[in-house]
């Protein structure tokens, strides 16, 4: 398992890029730790692939370097970097048996074959296809064979780091759940280097200890899926991760009170902003809706099981609070804003809050 450092990579399919928006990766400068489980996450369209792309070497990046343990492999083939990578739809030998595809990749690396056939075993059992081990692969379902190809990212225990690009797409509900547990479960035995692209925040949430959030080429926060929640660094991040996402609701500032249309509301210290669109977010979660505070009128109550949603407006905006499943709405609504769940925006990025 390797350490993998992302240095400056810049990458554009254009021949001849000149602005930022000529770049399907605008800047990245991360790394990931040896044995980390990692999961990118954003919306289609910002870069995820083009950056798994890079790390295994089915792409050469425009600009930067990418190191194995230190080591300069940017010029190397996928071959040579030796990474495993599941992608998005079955990657397998339809003409081959079941086993025989999950063999391939060992038998390739010479590996015995007794330690094939124990890695094979040991493979379909994870995957649940020991009873098909026999078949021929194109008699199989679209979620049997991707469950082959993922089998096939598996079984090699010698390789750099797992990559993953979506791959549960084509998996139903449940299956995927199930899954998703035993990557966990392979990650906390082995302590693989795995990097897991989605823009699903559950299973980002669920199968990783650190979650990368890229938005629009660029990587706008890393942190554990606690960190994401409480403290987004910028809105994207509070809009894409939570159900529903963060309110962000533009304010003026007066120390340590934020204005927003004829309400006065406390924040816990003096927002260092500057310049620039002032906005305040507050989780959904963080609104607390009773008898007192800013008078809102609401428009809709959802119920989504354990709790519910409550839509609102307050001074002209749009907001979301989330209240107990046997919590009533009271005849004249107000909210307060739990000081706990504030963060204050400038031009989109977090600023720290001072005494
Ligand atoms: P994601 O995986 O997050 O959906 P991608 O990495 O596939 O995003 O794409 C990032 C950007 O690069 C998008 O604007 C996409 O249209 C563009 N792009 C991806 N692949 C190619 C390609 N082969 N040629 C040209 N543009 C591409
Ligand atoms: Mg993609």
């Amino acid at each position: 398992m390797a350490r993998i450092d992302v240095n400056h990579i810049r990458h554009s399919y254009l021949t001849n890029p000149k602005e930022d928006s000529d770049f399907a990766l605008k800047e990245v400068h991360h790394t990931f730790e040896d044995g980390g489980a990692y999961a990118l996450l954003g919306p289609s369209g910002c870069g995820k692939t083009t950056l798994l792309n890079i790390i295994s070497g089915l792409l050469h990046p425009s600009h930067g370097q990418l190191l194995f343990n230190g080591r300069n492999v940017t010029n190397l083939s996928t071959q040579e970097r030796n990474i495993a990578q599941v992608f998005q739809f079955p990657v397998i030998y339809d003409t081959m048996t079941v086993y025989d595809n999950l063999a391939f990749p060992l038998r390739n690396r010479r590996v015995p074959e007794a330690d094939v056939d124990r890695k094979v075993r040991e493979t379909l059992d994870m995957i649940d296809l020991a009873s098909m081990a026999n078949r021929k692969a194109r008699r199989l379902t679209a979620d049997q064979k991707q469950k082959i190809s993922l089998g096939r990212g598996l079984v090699r225990s010698d390789v750099n780091a797992i990559l993953f690009d979506e791959p549960l797409t084509v998996i139903d509900p449940h299956m995927k759940w199930v899954l998703r547990s035993q990557l966990k479960q392979l990650h906390r035995r082995f302590g693989y280097t795995m990097v897991y692209v989605t823009h699903d925040q559950t299973e980002a949430l669920t199968f990783a200890d650190r979650v990368v959030v890229m938005y629009d080429g660029e990587i706008v926060q890393i942190g554990t899926p606690a960190e994401l929640f409480e403290r987004p660094r910028h809105t994207f991040v509070g809009y894409f991760i939570g159900s529903p996402g963060m309110n962000v609701l533009p304010v003026a500032l007066e120390g340590r009170t934020a204005l927003l249309g004829s309400q006065r509301i406390e924040l816990p210290g003096a927002p260092k902003a500057e310049a620039g669109l002032v906005e305040l977010g507050i989780r959904p979660e963080y609104v607390r809706l009773g008898r007192e505070g800013m008078a809102v009128s609401v428009s809709k109550v959802e119920d989504v099981g354990r709790h519910k949603v409550v839509r609102a407006n307050l001074e002209g905006k749009e907001i979301a609070a989330v209240i107990g499943e046997d919590d009533e709405v009271p005849a004249e609504p107000r909210v307060r804003f739990d000081p706990a769940g504030i963060n204050i925006y400038a031009d989109s990025w977090r600023v720290e809050m001072g005494a």
